[in-house]
């Protein structure tokens, strides 16, 4: 049987915030120079208040400066592409980050693709997306879950090169970005398969994985019988659900009278990681490492406004 080792996303935020926190203070004190974000809201949203909360959070942390700009459910796109504009314009705002879900008379993509990419902080814009094509050509900006993959992955210092690597999930900003950054070595990059809602056996493809990297949204997608011996596993998922009892019951909260709730991931930790090698808890996986990923892409948008050197992102 396989020692599991828990790679431990609050390790890592602490190392990227550590890293981040001397570039700032450089920054500031070599240039006076403090970055500034604002992130924009629209309509109400709970889930999107729990993430601006974190984002301010970090922010706080690092002392980064954020605005949060709230605009009313009712806005029109030619108002809100003014707004963006009015943020592109104004010299005090290095960072612009507009949170998801938008309301429906508003066209996502388009209003993304507003945004200048170089205070594109989420590298959602199709200039930044469409840079990770690029191989040998260390990214600036990257959307911050595929990046905070990678650093997990990184964290094992487990050579990628060769290994058969499985994607579960493609979406814009985790499983596609997280495709271009494994294949942007031309010589020591791994074979990555992306299995997605149409996949027709998917434990055929995961059982194949010496890396497994989950981002779908549905808890114990992945059972230890989909993985083989060995297996390292990023689960990327996050899913609130219910806590039960020895009888498959619900808990009741008896200060809320609500049933008692978790947060999980898309893998069944508690068998999975028996057989793997490697394996992200949820939470203190992923999820820890994602927010300080934002501010280590504002660090390197804010170098290239200013002309300063910037490395970017090493892959492998
Ligand atoms: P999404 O809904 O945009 O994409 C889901 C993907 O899963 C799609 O590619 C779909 O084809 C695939 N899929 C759905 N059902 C499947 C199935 N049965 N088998 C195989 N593939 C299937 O989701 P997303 O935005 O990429 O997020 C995925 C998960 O990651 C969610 O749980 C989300 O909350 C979480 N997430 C975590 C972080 C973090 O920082 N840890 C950040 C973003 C998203």
């Amino acid at each position: 049987m396989n020692t599991t080792n828990i790679i431990d996303g609050n390790k890592i935020a602490n190392r990227i915030k550590n890293e981040v926190q001397q570039q700032l203070e450089e920054l500031k004190n070599k240039f006076s120079i403090t970055p500034k974000i604002v992130s924009i809201i629209v309509g109400e949203n709970p889930a999107t208040k729990v993430y601006v909360n974190t984002q301010c959070k970090v922010c706080e942390e690092l002392g980064v400066k954020i605005e949060v700009l709230s605009l009313n459910n009712d806005i029109t796109e030619d108002e809100l592409e003014q707004r963006i504009e009015q943020l592109n314009a104004d010299k005090d705002v290095n960072a612009i980050m507009l949170n998801l879900p938008l309301p429906q008379q508003l066209n996502q993509r388009k209003l993304q693709n507003k945004i200048l990419p170089l205070k594109d902080v989420e590298g959602i814009t199709a200039e930044n997306l469409g840079k990770l094509f690029y191989a040998e050509t260390p990214p600036v900006v990257a959307p911050c879950t595929a990046l905070a993959v990678i650093e997990c992955l990184k964290e094992t210092k487990v050579e990628l090169k060769g290994k058969e690597v499985v994607i579960v999930g493609h979406s814009e900003i985790v499983g596609k970005p997280i495709l271009m950054l494994l294949l942007s070595s031309l010589f020591n990059s791994p074979t990555p398969t992306v299995c997605h809602i149409a996949t027709k056996n998917l434990a055929e493809h995961t059982k194949n994985a010496d890396v497994l990297i989950v981002a779908v949204g549905k808890p114990n997608l992945i059972t230890a019988d989909m993985v083989k011996e060995g297996v390292i596993v990023i689960d990327v998922g996050i899913n609130r659900v219910k806590i039960l009892d020895e009888n498959g019951k619900e808990i009741i909260d008896e200060k809320t009278g609500k049933p008692k709730t978790k947060i999980v991931g898309d893998v069944d930790f508690e068998n999975v990681s028996k057989k793997s090698s490697f394996i992200t808890p949820v939470p203190g996986g992923v999820g820890a490492v994602t927010p300080c990923i934002l501010i280590k892409n504002l660090v390197n948008l804010v170098k290239l406004q200013y002309n300063l050197p910037t490395e970017g992102y090493k892959i492998f």
